[in-house]
């Protein structure tokens, strides 16, 4: 398969690696959005969030905390940003899922990640909050 992350996980295309062990494989991302900008992903190829297998995904969510805890360590980071970007429309580019590790040292530090704020409709909340339950998941 032409997918460059499955490349890096066979050696064909090299990487900075932070962590790796059976299932799973961290190394920087290659523009360092904030300083030890990493990603951690599956060995086994899986799209993005929707198609990940749930077993697997226990596997890549689990190796998060103490990553997390190294960069700061190891950076002197004062918190961290955890993202997936899953499909074109929430900005993903590399369709072999991952999950950004985005270290932060300050509100000058280049990146910024705000939601909008905006006055609580609790009607709608509720509306919202019952589709969602109802909704059956395809899987
Ligand atoms: P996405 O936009 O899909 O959430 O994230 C893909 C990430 O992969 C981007 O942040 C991009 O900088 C990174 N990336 C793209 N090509 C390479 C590469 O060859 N090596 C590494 N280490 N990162 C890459
Ligand atoms: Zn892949």
């Amino acid at each position: 398969m032409d997918c460059l992350f499955c490349k890096i996980v066979a050696g064909e295309i090299p990487a900075s690696k932070v962590y790796e062990d059976e299932q799973i494989l961290a190394f920087l991302d290659i523009s360092q959005a904030t300083p030890g900008h990493t990603l951690v992903i599956p060995k086994e190829h899986y799209r993005n969030i929707f198609d990940l297998d749930p077993q697997v995904a226990q596997a890549l969510f689990g190796q998060v905390p103490g990553l997390a805890r190294r960069l700061k360590q190891a950076l002197g980071a004062e918190g961290i940003n955890v993202i997936n970007n899953s499909e074109e429309v929430a900005g993903q580019t590399v369709f072999h899922t991952h999950i950004h590790l985005l270290p932060r040292f300050g509100q000058e530090d280049g990146l910024d990640i705000r939601f909008q704020t905006q006055e609580p409709d609790f009607e709608h909340l509720a509306q919202l909050a019952q589709k969602i339950r109802e909704t059956t998941e395809e899987v």
